[in-house]
């Protein structure tokens, strides 16, 4: 009976952590494949920084996101026993909710988790929670796509937990939180790839409401900025946006950081 029960919870924590593992290394791949491969040309004339990323920090973002997958997959057991206790909200029949949620739902979820990643973000930068929470993060000054679960075990618990807290709080058909979770990673993944994705002149058109690949590595580089996810919002409402990330976003598209600005100068011997 304790054997079975033992077994049934380490296939569930199995299947959390293997279906985690898939959309990371999807995405991080993805976007890796396309910095170094791809795109290869373009990107490298739209590099964020001089420096580069070692293969040691590859190696330590992925140990660490091994990690905090192995916390999720902890939270993801718990919320299927909070779904069998009937206290989850997952849905399977989009009739059972009306047109007008199955459509405003998925928005919803994101426009949520993006207030709740600022302000749990800001809150481990308090120095008192910074260390214990958010320390590791931050060991990625030239993040990489690989960062995207680079975290401590508190800051990973921290994020898991807005699943089962969400789940309990709306009512979402399953294929809706599928779709968040695959933005959420692709997402991540993208502000963590070292190269700016965004189309010259993003950040002076009507979205510059979404946050760019400039917007969080620059809060790689310098810390106390640019605390948000998605959208730009709650850090231009909290006065958090570093005054010149337009002026970074530009000069990084126009190549200031690029391979070719980088590279060492030829020079030719002469007699
Ligand atoms: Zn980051
Ligand atoms: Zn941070």
């Amino acid at each position: 009976m304790v054997l079975a029960f033992l077994a049934d919870m380490a296939h569930h924590w199995l299947f959390h952590f293997k279906s985690d593992l898939f959309r990371y290394l999807l995405a991080a791949t993805v976007m890796s494949l396309s910095v170094s491969l791809l795109f290869r040309g373009w990107m490298s004339r739209r590099r964020l920084q001089k420096r580069r990323a070692r293969w040691a920090d590859i190696r330590r973002e992925f140990s660490y996101s091994m990690l905090t997958l192995g916390v999720f997959a902890t939270v993801g057991l718990v919320t299927s026993v909070l779904r069998d206790w009937g206290l989850v909200q997952l849905y399977w029949h989009w009739g059972d909710y009306p047109l007008w949620w199955n459509l405003a739902s998925l928005p919803a979820v994101i426009l949520i988790h993006d207030a709740y990643f600022y302000w749990c973000h800001r809150a481990m930068h308090h120095p008192r929670l910074f260390k214990h929470f958010h320390r590791v993060h931050h060991l990625s000054r030239t993040p990489t796509p690989w960062a995207a679960y680079s975290f401590s075990i508190g800051e990973g618990l921290l994020m898991a937990v807005f699943s089962p807290l969400i789940l309990m709080l709306l009512p979402l058909h399953v294929l809706i939180w599928l779709a968040f979770i695959f933005v959420m990673i692709f997402r991540n993944t993208m502000l963590h790839a070292g190269c700016e994705f965004h189309p010259r002149g993003w950040v002076d058109g009507p979205l510059d409401f979404m946050t760019t690949t400039t917007h969080h590595d620059l809060h790689h580089q310098r810390f106390q900025g640019n605390y948000g996810f998605y959208f730009t919002w709650w850090d231009r409402w909290m006065g958090t946006e570093f005054s010149n990330y337009k002026d970074v976003f530009h000069r990084a598209v126009d190549g200031e950081f690029s391979d070719a600005a980088t590279a060492p100068q030829k020079t030719t011997a002469t007699g």
